[in-house]
């Protein structure tokens, strides 16, 4: 954790180790879902600081932020890679793309395209159980 933090330049402070922490924890988790990890282990923080030391995480390129449906994740893999979303518990996980599956974009393209990823929707484990039982 520490180590990450001087990696990328940033001094450690004990808040920014519980936010890795809580990224590390949990999958990807929005700035309230960071707030309760950190509340839960005894971390003096408001909802301000959480936002600040994420934009700090993610300004260090330590984590990635991602807009799934309206809400701003955040992951600790910085990597290109896919999600799948519950949609039932809004549960976030990575997702790994049956290999040789590229998406190809039209030829006729305007853009210069040079990254994809996909979220794919689903029932998560936990939630399938649910909907059989209505
Ligand atoms: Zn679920
Ligand atoms: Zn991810």
């Amino acid at each position: 954790m520490e180590d990450a933090l001087h990696a990328h330049g940033l001094r450690i402070t004990p808040q920014r180790v519980v936010v890795l922490e809580a990224l590390r924890a949990l999958s990807h988790p929005d700035a309230e879902a960071v707030l309760a990890y950190a509340q839960n282990r005894q971390a003096a923080m408001s909802v301000a600081t959480v936002y600040n030391v994420l934009e700090k995480l993610r300004a260090a390129g330590l984590v990635i932020a991602m807009d799934v449906r309206g809400r701003r994740c955040f992951d600790i893999r910085t990597d290109s890679h896919d999600h799948v979303r519950c949609r039932h518990c809004g549960r976030v996980d990575d997702m790994v793309r049956h290999p040789g599956t590229r998406l190809i974009a039209p030829d006729q393209s305007p853009w210069v395209i040079d990254d994809q990823s996909l979220i794919w929707e689903g029932l998560c484990p936990a939630c399938q159980g649910e909907a059989q039982h209505g």
